[in-house]
């Protein structure tokens, strides 16, 4: 079978690799999608990201859907031929954070195509991969393994919205509409967020984040003083969701939330420096978020229920034999949200 593997930066090959087998209690499944998240554009543009560097070949990808092509003996409720949404979240159950509900904190984790540890845990970008049964989500007839492939970034923003602590109610601004940004404000449109202000810097993810449910977005790059009628009164958004990893983006949050607002950090940029004044004046929670746990059933549920519709986020599809094109496409902002590796394409 073939994977999608990173040699190092600007080095990514499609290679063969053994099928793997699985044990009883596991299931084989052939990869249907892979959608391409920003992680994966670090390790294939620069082999990493901050201090983590790509130190052995690893296969990249941590947003699949796929189906199962056979069943271990001991696994129960699942079956060959089932459609499924496939969580790369792999804790270990028994750690102190695995015991405290906090599933996204294992020291043990082992979430696919990540370079933080070494050995690295391998991706997900290969034709058949072997997962756990608390891994398969089974997806509902209509909904398309390609929507289903983006249970993983909607887990992100939905995770994001739960630090929030609640938005019943609130005036929000989300900061940066890439796929995550995007996805997080059908999660905000859902959980009944009465007014959603998107911002970001090209027109093509404030279209999308209107489709997801955004009542106002702003080009920040062409109407630079747009937010500043958010500056009255010490601020106005209740909670502010920062998903572009830009400093830039950070201070202008700080001088448009209200006093005591949550700020959620969902974007991850470097060290940026900080209006400590502003923070502590305003009283502002500034709240982090990673990954995803429990909510990877919850966006499932929500795509097959059509509570949320993520197909606006989908940009592009290209077959697996041109996964290395696809990685281009992806690092194009202009012109992609989610592009998805077309992994079916391949074995059709
Ligand atoms: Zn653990």
């Amino acid at each position: 079978m073939k994977s999608i593997v990173c040699h190092g930066p600007k080095d990514l090959r499609i290679q063969d690799a053994d099928t793997p087998a699985p044990a009883p209690n596991q299931l084989l499944v052939r990869v249907a999608f892979g959608g391409i998240c920003g992680s994966d554009l670090h390790y294939f543009q620069h082999g990493g990201f901050g201090t983590v560097r790509i130190r052995e070949p690893m296969a990249l990808g941590h947003e699949v859907s796929g189906i199962v092509h056979s069943v271990g003996a001991q696994v129960q409720g699942l079956r060959a031929g089932q459609r499924i949404a496939i969580s790369p979240s792999r804790p270990c159950g028994h750690c102190r954070f695995c015991q405290l509900g906090q599933h996204n904190h294992c020291l043990n984790m082992r979430f696919y195509g990540s370079a933080m540890p070494f050995p690295h845990i391998q991706g997900a970008f290969s034709e058949f991969i072997v997962i756990e049964s608390h891994q398969a989500h089974a997806i509902g007839d209509h909904l398309s393994l390609s929507e289903a492939a983006l249970a993983e970034p909607l887990s992100v923003g939905l995770h994001a919205i739960q630090r929030a602590g609640g938005v019943l109610g609130k005036q929000v601004l989300v900061t940066g509409c890439g796929p995550i940004g995007s996805l997080l404000i059908g999660g905000l449109r859902r959980a009944g967020a009465a007014r959603i202000v998107a911002v970001d810097l090209a027109d093509r993810p404030l279209q999308c984040a209107r489709e997801m449910g955004a009542d106002e977005t702003i080009n920040l790059r062409t109407d630079a003083q747009a937010l500043d009628r958010y500056k009255v009164d010490k601020g106005q958004f209740d909670a502010v969701f920062e998903a572009s990893g830009s400093e830039a983006a950070l201070k202008s949050a700080l001088d448009v939330i209200a006093p005591r607002g949550v700020l959620v950090t969902v974007g991850l940029g470097g060290d940026i420096a900080l209006p400590m004044n502003q923070l502590v004046a305003k009283e502002v929670d500034l709240r982090g978020t990673f990954r995803f746990h429990p909510e990877f059933a919850t966006a499932v549920r929500f795509l097959n229920e059509g509570l949320i519709d993520g197909k606006p986020v989908i940009t592009g599809v290209v077959p697996a034999s041109q996964a290395i094109e696809a990685f281009e496409l992806a690092c194009d902002k202009q012109r992609s949200l989610k592009v998805q590796i077309d992994f079916e394409a391949a074995t059709a």
